[in-house]
C-alpha cells in the first residue's frame, strides 16, 4: 500500500529580451555602425529537493510560477539584463511529470538535486550580429524567444509519521477531518473497502505530517482478520501512535487494553513505539467519569493523556505541541 501526495502545477519561463537596432553615433565619426545589443535571456523555473519539506502540501495555495523576462538588448552592444530564474522548492523524493504526456521529466532524490523544468527563451539578437561586407548597416534584429511553458504534476510518496489507532467509533476519522489541512490520495490499496484515511496536519513550522487513521485495527487484526494486517504493517513505519479511546463506552479502559494486545500480538516493536493516549468525546461526558478513567489509565501506562472532543475541537491544540515535541525526540526509523 502506498499513500501517494499529488500536486498539479503550472510553470513559465521567462520570454528572451528583444534584439534591437542601433547605430554608433560619435562626434566626428561619420557613418557609425551597428551598434544593437542582444536581448537577456528569459529567466528559466528550477526545481530543486530540499530536506525540509516532506509534503507536497504548499502547492495546494501556489499553483502558478512564472520567472522573469530577459531585457532588450542596448545600444552600444549593451546586452540586455537575463531574466531571473525561480527556485521551487519540493521535498526529496518528488517525481515530476509533464502533465499533458505523462513523461517523467524527472526524479528528484538528493537534498540539493536540481531540475530545470522550464527554460528560459533565448534573446533575439541585435543588429550588430548582422553586420557583413554585404551589409553595413542592418536595419534589423530578432526578437526574443518566449520562454518554455509546461503543466507539470507532482509525486511524492508519503510516509505517515503519526498513526491514529483505537477501537471503531473511537473517533478517527473524525479527528483526522479536525485537524488536517489536506487530504492526499491512497495510490493503490488492495481488495478492501477499509482505506486508511489520511490527513496532512501542518505544523508551526510550516510544512506537513502525515497522520494516518488505521481502520483496520481491530480485535484479531493481527491474525489476518478484518483486513487489519496491510494496515498494521504500515503503522509499523510510523513513529508515533496516537490512540484514542472513547471516554463514552462502556468500558474505556478495557477498551484499551484490548488494542494494546493487538499491539503486542502482532509483534515487531509496535507496543514499544512511543504513544499518546486521548480520551475523545469528552463533550459528552461528565467531569467525574473523566477524572476516574485517567487514573485508571495512569495506572496502565507511562504515555502522556490527553482529554479531547475531535467534534468541538477541545483540546487539540495542546495534544499536537505534544505530537511535535515526541516526534522531534523520536528516534528517526
Ligand atoms: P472511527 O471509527 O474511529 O473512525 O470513528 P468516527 O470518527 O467515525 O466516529 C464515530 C462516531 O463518533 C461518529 O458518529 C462521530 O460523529 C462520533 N464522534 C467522534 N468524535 C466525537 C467527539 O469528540 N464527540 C462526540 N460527541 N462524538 C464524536
Ligand atoms: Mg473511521
Amino acid at each position: 500500500m502506498q499513500f501517494i501526495d499529488r500536486a498539479e502545477i503550472e510553470v513559465e519561463a521567462g520570454k528572451g529580451g528583444d534584439g534591437i537596432v542601433a547605430f554608433r553615433r560619435e562626434k566626428y565619426v561619420p557613418a557609425g555602425g551597428p551598434a544593437g545589443g542582444n536581448g537577456g535571456k528569459g529567466g528559466s523555473v528550477i526545481l530543486k529537493a530540499v530536506n525540509n519539506l516532506q509534503t507536497l502540501l504548499d502547492f495546494r495555495y501556489a499553483r502558478l510560477f512564472k520567472a522573469d523576462n530577459g531585457q532588450r538588448g542596448g545600444p552600444n552592444n549593451r546586452t540586455g539584463a537575463m531574466g531571473k530564474d525561480i527556485i521551487i522548492e519540493v521535498p526529496c523524493g518528488t517525481v515530476i511529470y509533464d502533465l499533458e504526456t505523462d513523461e517523467i521529466l524527472g526524479d528528484l532524490i538528493e537534498n540539493g538535486q536540481i531540475l530545470c523544468v522550464a527554460q528560459g527563451g533565448k534573446g533575439g539578437l541585435g543588429n550588430k550580429y548582422f553586420l557583413s561586407n554585404q551589409n553595413r548597416a542592418p536595419e534589423y534584429a530578432l526578437p526574443g524567444l518566449e520562454g518554455e511553458h509546461r503543466n507539470l504534476r507532482l509525486e511524492l510518496k508519503l510516509l505517515a509519521e503519526v498513526g491514529i489507532i483505537g477501537l471503531p467509533n473511537a473517533g478517527k476519522s473524525t479527528l483526522i477531518s479536525s485537524l488536517s489541512s489536506a487530504r492526499p490520495k491512497i495510490a493503490d490499496y488492495p481488495f478492501t473497502t477499509l482505506i486508511p484515511n489520511l490527513g496532512v496536519v501542518r505544523k508551526p513550522t510550516g510544512d506537513g505530517t502525515v497522520f494516518a487513521d488505521i481502520p483496520g485495527l481491530i480485535e484479531g487484526a493481527h491474525e489476518g482478520i478484518g483486513l487489519g494486517h496491510e494496515f498494521l504493517r504500515h503503522i509499523e513505519r510510523t513513529r508515533l501512535l496516537l490512540h484514542l479511546v472513547d471516554i463514552t463506552s462502556d468500558d474505556p479502559i478495557k477498551d484499551y487494553q484490548v488494542i494494546q494486545q493487538e499491539l503486542k500480538a502482532y509483534g515487531r516493536g509496535l507496543s514499544d513505539r512511543p504513544q499518546i493516549l486521548a480520551f475523545n468525546k469528552i463533550d459528552a461526558a461528565d467531569q467525574e467519569t473523566l477524572e476516574l478513567m485517567i487514573k485508571e489509565l495512569q495506572k496502565l501506562s507511562d504515555s502522556p493523556i490527553f482529554t479531547i472532543s475531535a467534534v468541538t475541537r477541545t483540546g487539540l491544540d495542546e495534544l499536537l505541541q505534544t505530537v511535535w515535541k515526541m516526534l522531534d525526540e523520536a528516534e528517526v526509523l
